[in-house]
C-alpha cells in the first residue's frame, strides 16, 4: 500500500457558509458501508450547482461540507459488498448515487434513490477533495474506458446526462423539429450538443453573452441569439414566420428565461425544463391551455450515462471541449472565483486536477 493509501488526513474544499470555502485539511474519508467505495479523485470540475450552495442558496448544505459531485479518481477501497470495481480501478463519478434496489431505482428514477439521489457534495461530502467516500458504488461508479480523454469523461458525471435527459429526452427532441435553447451556458451547450444526435432541423441558442454565443455556433447552432436586449422572443417569431419552435429548452433556472420558453413554444411542442429554480415562476395557462403543449421537469437520474459514455468513447461526443480553464486541485477557491466570475474570464467548465497537472490528454 502506498503511503497515499495510509494517511488519515487530507484536503478538501470546504464550505465554510455563504460566500465562504477554504481548502482545508479535512479526515481521510474511510469505508462505513459494506457497499461503499473511496475513491482518490484525479480529476473534478465545478457545477453552476456549487455556485448557488456557496451563495447560501441551499439549505440542504451544511457548513463543514466538501462540495463537489462530478469527477474522475481511482478507487482506493472497496467495501465487502462491491462487486463491479476493485482496488486500482480508474472509475467515473457518477453526480447521483443510486442503489438500484429501492422503488424508485427499480424505475429508473436514481435521481430520488431512497439510499441516494444527488447526495455527493450536498448531505454527504463530495469529490473536490483528495478522496471521497462514494456510497453505493456500485450503482455509482462507471468504469473509466482505457485509452480515453479524461476531460471529456469527466462531462459524464453530471452535464452530459443532465442536458441529454432533462433537455433533450424529456422536449422528445426529432429530426423535423426547431429547437431553441435559453441559456448558452455549459448545460445549454451540451444540450446543444446531444440535441444534434437526434438530428433536429434547427438549434436557436438564446444567450446574452456574445462570446458564448461564438461557442455556440462552432458547436453546430443553426441560429445564435443575443438577449441582452430582450427581444429574443420576437426574434425567434421572426425567424419561425411566427410558429414558435417544436422544442424550447429552458437551461439557466431563472423567471425570466422560463418565461421566454412559454412564449416561444409552437402549437404541439414541448418546453423542457433542466434549469434549477431558487424562485416561483409564472405559468401562463391563460396563453398556453388551448396550444398542445406539454412542460417537463426532472432532475437527471444518469440512467442514459453507459449509453453516453459509449458516444464519447467512440468520438462522436467531445464534451471535454468544454473546458476553458485548469487549475489544480489545491487552487479550487481560486478555480470557484474564475468560475463564480465566467462572464468576465471567458468560462464554461473549468477542471481540477490532483498535482502535477496532468498534460492535457487533447
Ligand atoms: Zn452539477
Ligand atoms: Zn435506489
Amino acid at each position: 500500500m502506498s503511503e497515499m493509501t495510509t494517511r488519515t488526513t487530507m484536503k478538501a474544499l470546504v464550505y465554510r457558509g455563504p460566500a465562504s470555502c477554504a481548502w482545508d485539511e479535512c479526515p481521510r474519508p474511510t469505508i462505513r458501508e459494506p457497499t461503499d467505495a473511496v475513491v482518490r479523485i484525479t480529476t473534478t470540475t465545478i457545477c453552476g450547482t456549487d455556485l448557488h450552495i456557496l451563495k447560501g442558496d441551499l439549505p440542504t448544505v451544511s457548513t463543514g461540507r466538501i462540495l463537489g459531485h462530478e469527477g474522475i479518481g481511482v478507487v482506493e477501497q472497496v467495501g465487502t459488498a462491491v462487486v463491479e470495481f476493485k482496488v486500482g480501478d480508474r472509475v467515473i463519478v457518477s453526480c447521483i448515487t443510486a442503489c438500484l434496489k429501492c422503488d424508485f431505482c427499480r424505475r429508473a428514477i436514481y435521481s430520488h434513490c431512497r439510499n441516494g439521489g444527488w447526495i455527493l457534495g450536498n448531505t454527504i461530502d463530495g469529490t473536490q477533495a483528495e478522496a471521497v467516500r462514494i456510497p453505493q458504488a456500485d450503482g455509482s461508479l462507471y468504469h473509466l474506458p482505457v485509452g480515453t480523454k479524461e476531460e471529456d469523461m469527466l462531462m459524464l458525471s453530471d452535464i452530459l446526462p443532465t442536458a441529454f435527459e432533462c433537455g433533450v429526452q424529456n422536449g422528445q427532441v426529432k429530426p423535423r423539429d426547431s429547437v431553441a435553447v435559453v441559456g448558452a451556458g455549459p448545460i445549454g451547450l451540451a444540450v446543444l450538443m446531444t440535441a444534434q444526435l437526434y438530428s433536429p432541423a434547427s438549434v436557436l441558442m438564446i444567450d446574452p453573452d456574445e462570446q458564448r454565443l461564438a461557442v455556440a455556433k462552432k458547436f453546430g447552432a443553426t441560429g445564435v441569439i443575443n438577449n441582452s436586449q430582450g427581444d429574443a422572443v420576437a426574434q425567434v417569431m421572426k425567424l419561425t414566420g411566427g410558429a414558435g419552435v417544436d422544442v424550447a429548452i429552458e437551461a439557466v433556472g431563472l423567471p425570466a428565461t422560463f418565461g421566454i420558453c412559454q412564449e416561444i413554444v409552437g402549437v404541439g411542442g414541448r418546453i423542457a425544463n433542466v434549469g434549477v429554480h431558487g424562485k416561483p415562476v409564472e405559468l401562463h395557462l391563460e396563453k398556453l391551455w388551448d396550444r398542445n403543449i406539454s412542460l417537463t421537469t426532472r432532475l437527471v437520474d444518469t440512467v442514459t450515462t453507459p449509453m453516453l459514455l459509449k458516444v464519447v468513447n467512440s468520438g462522436k461526443l467531445t464534451p471535454g471541449k468544454l473546458v476553458t480553464h485548469r487549475f489544480t486541485l489545491a487552487d479550487a477557491v481560486k478555480a470557484y472565483a474564475t468560475f463564480g466570475n465566467a462572464a468576465q474570464e471567458h468560462a464554461l467548465k473549468v477542471v481540477l486536477t490532483s498535482s502535477p497537472i496532468q498534460t492535457n490528454n487533447h
